[in-house]
């Protein structure tokens, strides 16, 4: 049975007037559903018993199961969430100076092979409809609704890659930024992508205000070749063409997100070419150290030559951050905390 989360406030209409019921029973219900938070259809006690049994009868209004909740000392919350299907997907909620912002999952495991990535240690087993992301905001925010804390931000950084889920992505940014929604901020909405360069150029045909972040991760075929197979398949010239459309026809900034890896993409002279990279572009560098997968023999770049990388990039006049480790206590790296369920670790 289809789940009620997965409708846009226009297709709920729509279905309400095919069924022989009121316009506004739509709103009523996406209200229920993201203002109050209910759980049940019986708890929208002001929509009639008629419309509530027939909406019990063809759609489910089912929440995610949490499986596991690891809370870091720095306040990062981890949590596992089980779909109505038996997968298990992981979503984390991290406290920075602008507000609270959860990074998202896109799709169950993922495809796209990045050689650092504890995600893809578990192939992709399929999508996840725009209600499964929804539903991950919305059962955050319950969590930590008791403590006052607000979801602001939202990031579609997690397991899976955006753009090979791209409607079922975009109807989630519709419904979570829709005012009746979650209200979330169109600004405050990022969808991160390793670089589907057709995705990239049907983004930039939207002219969506959700922002563009791209895990470049190297500065040069051949090292992102090597830790990323999509370059394999979209090198960094196709890429920064398909940026370039974007902001030509969007005029918005990007950023650009770059894992520090110990002497793969750190060297100085990665440095120099990073900087060439960003010259195009009002641009925005997120340095991020990197979280230790165990299968994959990777180590974060030292914090010195981390802040030399920093210092030069500034020097240069591009604008970056040094991203503080989130949750190093706990499964921190991405995908990590599933891939140990899945094979029985936990
Ligand atoms: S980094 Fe992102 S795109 Fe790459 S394998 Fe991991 S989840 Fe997929």
């Amino acid at each position: 049975m289809k789940s009620i989360y997965d409708f846009e406030l226009s297709e709920l209409t729509e279905l309400m007037e095919n069924n022989g019921f009121k316009k506004y029973n739509a709103t009523q219900i996406f209200q229920w559903l993201y203002r109050q938070k209910v759980s049940s259809f019986d708890e929208m006690t002001n929509i009639s018993v008629k419309l509530r049994d027939w909406l019990k009868e063809n759609y489910t209004c089912e929440g995610l199961e949490t499986l596991k909740l690891q809370v870091s000392r720095d306040g990062t919350r981890k949590y596992l969430f089980r779909l109505h299907d038996g997968s298990s997907i992981e979503s984390v909620l991290m406290h920075y100076d602008y507000g609270d912002t959860i990074c998202v999952t896109s799709q169950v495991g993922c495809n796209m092979g990045c050689t650092f990535c504890a995600s893809g240690l578990l192939k992709k087993q399929r999508d996840l409809t725009s209600g499964e992301m929804t539903l991950q905001v919305l059962e955050v925010q319950k969590d930590v609704e008791k403590m006052g804390v607000r979801v602001s931000h939202i990031v579609v950084m997690g397991t899976g890659e955006p753009f090979d889920n791209y409607d079922n992505v975009l109807a989630f940014c519709r419904t979570v930024n829709h005012d009746l929604g979650l209200g979330i901020g169109a600004r405050h909405i990022t969808i991160s992508t390793c670089g589907l360069v057709n995705g990239i150029r049907r983004f930039a045909d939207e002219h969506v205000q959700y922002n563009l972040a791209i895990s470049l991760h190297a500065p040069n075929n051949e090292i992102r070749s090597r830790i990323m197979p999509v370059n394999r398949r979209y090198p960094i010239e196709q890429l920064m063409d398909a940026l370039k459309y974007y902001c030509e026809k969007n005029n918005r900034r990007l950023s650009f997100e770059y894992i520090l890896l110990k002497g793969v993409n750190d060297t100085d002279e990665c440095v120099s070419q990073l900087i060439e990279l960003t010259k195009p572009f009002d641009v925005y560098v997120n340095l991020i150290p990197y979280n230790t997968v165990d299968e994959h023999g990777y180590v974060s770049t030292d914090y010195k030559t981390a802040m030399e990388l920093y210092n030069k990039l500034m020097k240069n006049n591009v604008r970056c951050t040094l991203r503080q480790k989130h949750g190093e206590d706990i499964d921190a790296a991405c995908g990590q905390l599933r891939s140990k369920y899945e094979r029985g670790k936990i």
